[in-house]
């Protein structure tokens, strides 16, 4: 239901009819309250507290972060207020009336991301450990808020009412993930930073792009120019086919954006395989030295033969010099270097690979991408990062510290955890999110868990979380990623915040309905559920 508009000012409460400039009343605030993902403890209390041109913000002193996000919310109100909400980074009684008070006090109950808001008809009051729970609780009262808010096309007073509520929340998983694919489709930075604000408004915390592929690299290397000059464009025999790339300013762009919204953005350069297009410019990386062209994803094979060979020392090169700009660019703990679907073909008849395999005893190909691995991980490990790959990465022996996506089914997780390595499940059965929606409906990625069941107990910890997957081969527009993501996205970020135990279906499916109405003012197009 769309609450009345009002014009700031008028001090009667279209609620209910009742002339306190903060209502009391006795709303039913229940059926309004909508909130995804589900909060872990909630109590809906009665009345409302009403943001208008004379509520304060106050923010902690001395904490860059938390005045960010107090600008943030004032930010989100402005145009529905008026004006500009007042921040004061003054210290204040928690109770100050009409007033939004941010206060940040170590509290091991809500972990690094967990916050409590207390709603009341006079003042709301956020608590939290950490700055990333501060913006968690903000999201939340956005969600409470009219989904009107979200227009940010004209000025238009809205009563901006939050129900009085009590809420304690935290996440169940620290990996909360999308993966969109940039290089099969070039997709405009715009786009990614939509994206971003979306995660956000589920309290998704990671955004891994697909930079590198067979259909293109999309990501600027200063030191190999001729990356982004011939590598990122399609070959002149598909003029229609459109490439792109992102300049190191885009990227820096997109990572201070994401960073203020609480998103990690997670590179994925690809290696050994999907790695065809770098060999437009450089064919000497490859076994065969051949000179390679672009083509789009259905006018050529699904998984090229040609990778990077494994027995030149150039490729390592090249690669430790890519990943160092790359840890430039980057602020993410790890960095994804893809490893799947890489044949051994090229090296199996390959000289230098094969005299590769020889110098280090190497049984065979599988334990050949092992070592390569391995000596990319240790260029990372030494920058400070760490190595993600999905689970081929576990043939041949899997790397010291490496993590492993679990994509091919959970059982490359399940092993990986085992032998006490990170995980993060994405598996093609739930996470799937290029999947045609009857293949994998929003109630199979809702129920998800990424924790499988015959897991021993001691090896839980080793589940970072989980991740959906948007590639763009089978949804080359805006429009259509958008559909295959919503709203399994929505799906999946209760799936990998709220506790398995209070996660039910019908429940989620009720409050869905909200969102719908959310997404259509902010133009995200959705497809069905099944
Ligand atoms: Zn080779």
């Amino acid at each position: 239901m769309i609450r009345t508009t009002i014009v700031i000012g008028l001090t009667m409460c279209l609620a209910c009819g009742c002339s306190a400039s903060k209502c009391a009343g006795d709303h039913t605030n229940a059926a309004k309250i909508n909130i995804i993902p589900k909060p872990v403890e909630m109590t809906v209390g009665k009345g409302l507290f009403r943001i208008d041109t004379d509520t304060k913000i106050y923010a902690p002193t001395a904490n860059t972060e938390a005045e960010q996000i107090a600008e943030y919310l004032a930010e989100m109100v402005k145009h529905r207020t008026g004006s500009g909400l007042e921040i004061s980074r003054s210290r204040t009684s928690q109770t100050e009336s009409n007033a939004i008070t941010f206060h940040l006090e170590h509290r091991d109950d809500l972990g690094s991301e967990g916050y409590i808001l207390s709603v009341r008809p006079d003042s709301i009051l956020i608590t939290a450990s950490q700055p990333a729970g501060m913006f968690y609780a903000v999201q939340t009262i956005r969600q409470m808020l009219p989904e009107q808010i979200e227009d940010t096309t004209k000025e238009h007073y809205i009563n901006l009412s939050v129900p009085c509520i009590y809420i304690k929340d935290r996440p169940v998983f620290v990996w909360r993930g999308l993966l969109l694919d940039c290089s099969r489709v070039f997709l405009e930075k715009k786009f990614l930073l939509r994206y971003i604000d979306l995660l956000a408004l589920y309290k998704m915390n990671i955004l891994q792009l697909h930079l590198t592929d067979d259909q293109g690299w999309r990501l600027e290397i200063k030191k190999y120019p001729e990356l982004t000059e011939l590598c990122s464009e399609f070959s002149d025999r598909y003029p229609d086919a459109k490439g792109g790339y992102y300049s190191q300013d885009d990227i820096k762009e997109m990572v201070e954006y994401a960073r203020r919204r609480y998103v990690t953005v997670v590179p994925e350069i690809e290696m050994p395989g999907h790695s065809s297009s770098v060999f437009v410019a450089y064919p000497h990386l490859s076994c065969r030295g051949e000179k390679t062209e672009i083509f789009p994803f259905w006018k050529g094979p699904t998984i090229t033969k040609d990778i990077f060979c494994a027995g030149n020392e150039d490729v390592y090169t090249f690669l430790e010099n890519v990943l160092g700009e790359v840890v430039e660019m980057f602020d993410s703990e790890y960095i994804h270097i893809g490893g799947d679907e890489a044949p051994k073909d090229r090296w199996k008849e390959c000289p230098k690979c094969q005299a590769m395999l020889a110098r280090h005893n190497l049984t065979d190909e599988e334990h050949l991408q092992a070592y390569f691995t391995q000596r990319i991980e240790h260029f990372l490990n030494s920058k400070g990062r760490k190595l993600i790959g999905w689970d081929e990465i576990l043939e041949g022996g899997l790397a010291k510290n490496a993590a492993v996506m679990s994509w091919r089914g959970t059982v490359g997780g399940i092993k990986a955890a085992r032998m006490d390595h990170y995980v993060v499940m994405s598996p093609t059965s739930a996470c799937y999110f290029d999947y045609d929606i009857r293949t994998t409906p929003l109630k199979e990625t809702y129920l998800y868990n990424p924790v499988p069941a015959e897991l021993p107990s001691d090896k839980r910890k080793f589940i970072l979380g989980g991740q959906g997957n948007m590639w763009t081969q089978s949804a080359p527009t805006e429009t259509a990623i958008d559909k295959h993501t919503f709203p399994r996205l929505i799906g999946l970020s209760e799936a990998l915040w709220t506790p398995s135990e209070l996660k039910d279906f019908d429940d989620f499916h009720n409050r869905l309905g909200a969102h719908y109405r959310r997404l259509d003012i902010m133009h995200v197009k959705y497809g069905p559920e099944k």
